[in-house]
């Protein structure tokens, strides 16, 4: 049974402008106030609660003693290729996560111009058992608390203040959010969207909702329930299988959410939000990539209106499961392209964002062993 954790202290990462008001309210503090500590946290990037000098000292103990700032350290920041950052993050309970800075250079124009991304996670680990995923290998530990969603997208800021010493640096200045690192966000519901709403809100981090991207492996009670949602955040669908037959043998969620309802769902997310929504598929080699596969797929994303993304797969160790060929991969990709499917085919392997950050699990692990002996 996963684990709950209930920290000493909640962190201020999981307030909400209307939470925190509420709470100052019980102390006989001004509406005001929730919004001042706020922005001390978001935009000012105070690290402690003394840096906060327009508060009283007594409520600043008061602070203090009630919340804990970030509920998650950071442990280790490295950046391991020329593109991935990573940044190692430890909580309350000692449990490790990762997320990452992915930043794509674009064809032509210096690094500055990288398209750049950050990946969250929102579980230790994950339940949901795809035979290829690392994230999954050691089942799920625990949820991740809202709190702890959101101070993996604060640690960003600091360490891109840090990098721009000058001026600095706001989240905006990343193209786009993706909950594709550790776990299955649409199984974390309410802690994924307290926390995208902080992201969001302009009393939080600002960040555009259309410019983040919840990614799931097929909920499908709660994808029509984020349909109903009026937020607008991004959808990515891990589909990995275009039949049945070859999805269930990988992704054990299709056993109760086979295709025939998983379609649907999208359909109407799809067309409550009036946006594309994206078909993940790895390329994982004599298990989807047939062109059998290729043509399925082809008419599921025509009928969807939906973008397809084509990942080739990224190793993990331990595991079988290779990438098919380039040519094997570009004939599949051709199959899409012919009938004008949108879809892109990433090859470079550093560049490849959803690799990058599906894989967490297993290199959250070894960076724990690396901790433990360092
Ligand atoms: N649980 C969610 C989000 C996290 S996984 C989901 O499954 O959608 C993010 C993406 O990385 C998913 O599309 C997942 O299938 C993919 N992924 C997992 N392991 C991978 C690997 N070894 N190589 C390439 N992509 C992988
Ligand atoms: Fe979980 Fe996503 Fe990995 Fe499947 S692919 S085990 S849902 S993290």
């Amino acid at each position: 049974m996963p684990t709950k954790f209930t920290p000493a202290k909640p962190p201020l990462t999981g307030e909400t402008l209307a939470t925190l008001t509420a709470r100052l309210a019980e102390r006989g503090e001004p509406a005001f106030r929730a919004k001042q500590i706020l922005d001390w946290l978001y935009k000012k990037r105070a690290r402690s609660w003394d840096e906060m000098t327009n508060l009283s000292k007594p409520l600043r103990t008061w602070l203090a003693d009630t919340f804990d700032l970030l509920g998650a350290e950071l442990v280790l920041g490295k950046q391991s290729t020329d593109v991935t950052d990573k940044l190692l993050l430890e909580l309350g309970d000692k449990s490790l996560i990762e997320t990452v800075i992915i930043r794509v250079p674009q064809e032509g124009v210096g690094v500055e111009h990288s398209r750049k991304t950050i990946c969250i996670s929102t579980q230790v680990g994950c339940a949901m058992g795809c035979v290829f995923c690392a994230s999954g290998l050691a089942g799920l530990k625990r949820d991740l608390s809202a709190g702890e969603i959101v101070a993996q997208l604060l640690h960003v800021c600091y360490r891109e203040d840090a990098r721009t010493p000058r001026a600095r640096m706001e989240l905006a200045s990343f193209d786009n959010i993706v909950v594709m690192g550790m776990g299955e966000p649409l199984a974390n519901y309410d802690a994924l969207l307290r926390s995208l709403t902080i992201l969001n809100a302009d009393w939080g981090l600002g960040f555009g909702a259309r410019r983040i991207t919840i990614s799931t492996s097929g909920l499908v009670p709660k994808i029509l329930q984020l349909a109903e949602e009026n937020l607008g955040f991004r959808l990515a669908i891990s589909l990995h299988g275009a039949t049945d037959e070859v999805r269930e043998k990988i992704m054990p969620v299709n056993k109760a959410f086979p295709l025939a309802k998983l379609i649907p769902a999208v359909r109407a997310f799809s067309e409550k939000h009036g946006r594309m929504v994206t078909l993940e598929f790895i390329l994982i080699d004599a298990i989807n990539d047939s062109l059998d596969q290729a043509r399925i797929l082809r008419d599921i994303a025509l009928d969807l209106h939906a973008h397809v993304n084509l990942i080739p797969y990224n190793t993990v160790e331990g595991l079988p499961w290779k990438r098919p060929s380039i040519t094997r991969q570009e004939k599949f990709a051709d199959v899409l392209r012919a009938a004008r499917v949108s879809v892109t085919l990433r090859r470079e392997k550093g560049h490849d964002i959803d690799a990058a950050c599906g894989q967490l699990r297993l290199k959250t692990e070894k960076e724990r062993e690396l901790a433990s002996v360092a």
